[in-house]
């Protein structure tokens, strides 16, 4: 096959789709063409396999509504025209200007997103906060992991996942909460799989839908959508009632017992039971389990993360692993399974949330840091975070922001209840859209276009969900007059005076040294920062095939682990117990809307499609929208199988196939979130109030039948 396709030469690159990293090599034929891919054998995540994605990332370097000139025009009414890059950066900054002398610094917003290097991430932030000078800056990340890094930060008192994949092949027993990862992360599910050839240890599975992962669970808990708060607490009640809590490391690691102790004893499991709708031996059984494991793990994803009180389970995670000794020993763990190739990279040093490598605006020694190190006056950067972007789509709306940067963000298809987003665009005086794909749906509304290049077109860095710094090199050149997106804003940078006093460099390798001398010193336990990316520079990086910070200078390779000395990123260097009351604030069913809608992911797309829905094969095994729903209650509405039925909320409605299956219960339909004007023109908006991320999987709608299309 590969012959066939005229490879001549192989590059080395990351899989630019999901956080788990996978190494991959693009073949080029004799025409330097991208026309296929491979795994690279010897790289530790992979280890040459590849999902159905990675297979056929070629394919989107040269697919079709491929962004190949700026393009501008006067008004969303008007036709676009191409432009130079000169006048659409000229243009664009003018009109920032613009828009900040009439409104303030802060009408202009910026929503990013985890799909850039890490290096462009790094320049972007350095941009947005020490030149443009806006606080609404966020990515589309908190669609999908604010509430993980906000309960990391309220557990642990820093962001950063203290595992590992290779926790699999040391941990007793695995208990998986909301991820599917057969689907969403295919080949860390391989790494399960073979950790479990080895060594048999139990896999739990809470998923209120039979998921491929709950049909390869030993256990499933399907359990009552928006309840997991009622279930982890309730597995800590019975832990710390039954004398089966590491009271030692409580006592040594860990403030918060008493209080916590007290939270729990509402949670006995017959009220549980009650909630959840797992029963209370179930619940007995798994906290006795887990408890009794030599090292137990726990692992989530969107499940957790996207809902009203996302943020407390996450923390409620963290203290069922507190309790048991579960963090910083091998196979004991909390990992947040990330979702963007770069998730973690803009976590870690895209000044959204803060400043660059963990710091935050609220901290005065951290703006005076950054301050000094970029050559900015520290009084210009604000002294609080901003808007989150959940915030930014109101603000537009409200008329307090005037000016939108989306970079490679799709939220006509992301956001919740994506009707109003499109009314919201609308209302923008200037929308910028930079995405290496011009067909994204929000270009209909913008101003200006900036076409970037894709990732195997440029140089830098991505992390992973194991903190794993992984090489991207460019393959091939950008495509016609794509630019890299660090090109893109060190040029853009270069059109505000203040811009000169600083510095932007142009090499990657150049804005990974900054970085690194940005990842020293102290951090707010007295001990070095953990963040700390010291030892590395991109040779070893490539030759190492990836490695987990932190890795300090003198250091040879990188740290599977966080933690393992047990302290944690807090002054006096303990994780906190969270006591953390479950409010039952969710949207639900009721005689109008009597199915629960939930919403998630298939193995052939990615995100909003953008690419995948440009690639043959994931799209020919994928190519539409469907609706699971239990046959018993389809007979009732005399619905059947590829029927079309109409998908209704409080918030809008979508049509939709009907697929009948077993997979969901009675009352529960499910929908993936990937098509566009699909499953979030009827989701719910509800936010967390700790992470601003979206309550997704927890609506009411009806079904209605429909006749015609
Ligand atoms: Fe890419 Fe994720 Fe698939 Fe690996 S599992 S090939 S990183 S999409």
């Amino acid at each position: 096959i590969l012959r066939d396709k005229g490879v001549v030469e192989w590059k080395y690159a990351t899989c630019g789709y999901c956080s788990t990293g996978c190494a991959i090599e693009v073949g080029l034929d004799a025409q330097g063409t991208a026309v296929t891919t491979r795994g690279v054998a010897d790289a530790p995540v992979n280890q040459g396999k590849l999902c159905i994605k990675g297979i056929t990332e070629a394919g989107i370097l040269n697919a079709e509504g491929r962004g190949t000139e700026p393009l501008l025009r006067s008004s969303i009414q008007q036709p676009w025209e191409t432009s130079s890059w000169g006048d659409a950066l000229d243009t664009t900054a003018a009109e920032f200007k613009r828009i900040q002398a009439k409104y303030g610094r802060d009408a202009v917003a910026i929503v990013s997103t985890g799909q850039i290097l890490t290096e462009e991430f790094y320049t972007l932030g350095k941009l947005a906060r020490g030149v443009i000078g806006t606080n609404n800056y966020d990515g589309n990340t908190t669609l999908c992991m604010a509430s993980a890094v906000s309960g990391y930060k309220r557990s642990f008192g820093s962001d950063g996942p203290p595992g590992c994949y290779d926790d699999f092949s040391h941990t007793d027993c695995l208990l998986a909460f909301g991820s599917n990862l057969p689907e969403q992360h295919p080949v860390i599910y391989w790494r399960l799989k073979e950790a479990l050839e080895k060594r048999k240890f139990p896999i739990i599975v809470v998923d209120p839908r039979v998921t491929m992962f709950a049909q390869f669970a030993d256990i499933h808990l399907p359990i009552t959508p928006g309840t997991d708060l009622v279930l982890l607490n309730s597995l800590a009640h019975v832990i710390l009632n039954e004398g089966l809590a590491d009271e030692d490391y409580i006592a040594a690691h860990t403030n918060g017992r008493e209080e916590f102790f007290e939270l729990v004893q509402r949670y006995d499991p017959t009220t549980a039971a009650r909630i959840t709708g797992i029963d209370e031996d179930t619940i007995r059984n798994v906290a006795r389990l887990y408890a009794k494991a030599g090292a137990a793990m726990s692992i989530w994803t969107m499940g957790i993360n996207q809902s009203t009180h996302g943020s407390d389970g996450v923390c409620a995670i963290n203290n069922l692993n507190l309790i048991t000794g579960n963090i910083g020993k091998p196979g004991g763990t909390s990992l947040s399974i990330t979702g963007q190739c770069n998730a973690m990279g803009t976590r870690e040093w895209s000044s959204c949330s803060g400043l660059p490598g963990y710091r935050v605006l609220e901290n005065e020694q951290h703006r005076d840091e950054i301050g000094k190190f970029w050559n900015v006056d520290p009084e210009f950067f604000p002294k609080q975070r901003g808007l989150f972007m959940t915030d930014i789509f109101p603000a537009i709306e409200s008329g307090q922001i005037k000016a939108l940067w989306l970079i490679a963000t799709n939220p006509m298809t992301s956001m919740p209840n994506t009707g109003r987003i499109r009314k919201t665009l609308e209302k923008l005086e200037y929308l910028v859209v930079q995405d290496s794909y011009v067909d994204v749906e929000a270009t209909q509304y913008a101003h200006a276009f900036f076409p970037a290049s894709v990732w195997a077109e440029k140089d830098g860095c991505f992390t992973n969900t194991e903190r794993r710094v992984n090489r991207v090199t460019p393959v091939t050149p950008p495509l016609a007059n794509s630019k890299p997106d660090l090109w893109i804003f060190n040029a853009l940078a270069k059109r505000w005076d203040q811009a000169d006093a600083m510095n932007f460099p142009d090499k990657a390798s150049d804005v990974f040294e900054e970085m690194k001398a940005l990842s020293v010193g102290k951090g707010p336990n007295g001990r070095e920062r953990m963040l700390d990316i010291s030892g590395m520079d991109h040779d070893k990086i490539l030759a190492q095939r990836g490695i987990q910070w932190p890795m300090r200078e003198g250091e040879e390779t990188g740290s599977p682990r966080l933690y393992t000395d047990g302290v944690f990123q807090f002054p006096d260097g303990k994780a906190k117990l969270l006591a953390m009351e479950w409010k039952d604030n969710n949207e639900k069913p009721d005689q109008d809307f009597p199915f629960w809608l939930n919403s998630g992911r298939v193995v052939e797309h990615f995100h909003t499609r953008t690419r995948t829905g440009k690639v043959g094969n994931c799209n020919k095994y994928s190519p539409t929208a469907y609706m699971e729903m239990n046959p018993d209650a389809a007979a009732e509405l005399g619905v059947e199988h590829m029927d079309y039925v109409r998908l209704v909320s409080r918030r809008g409605d979508a049509v939709v196939m009907v697929q009948l299956t077993q997979r969901v219960p009675y009352n529960m339909v499910f929908v993936p979130f990937h098509f566009h004007d699909c499953v979030n023109r009827v989701s719910l908006g509800l936010l967390d109030p700790h992470s601003r991320q979206p309550a997704f999987k927890q609506a009411a709608v009806r079904i209605e039948k429909v006749d015609q299309l």
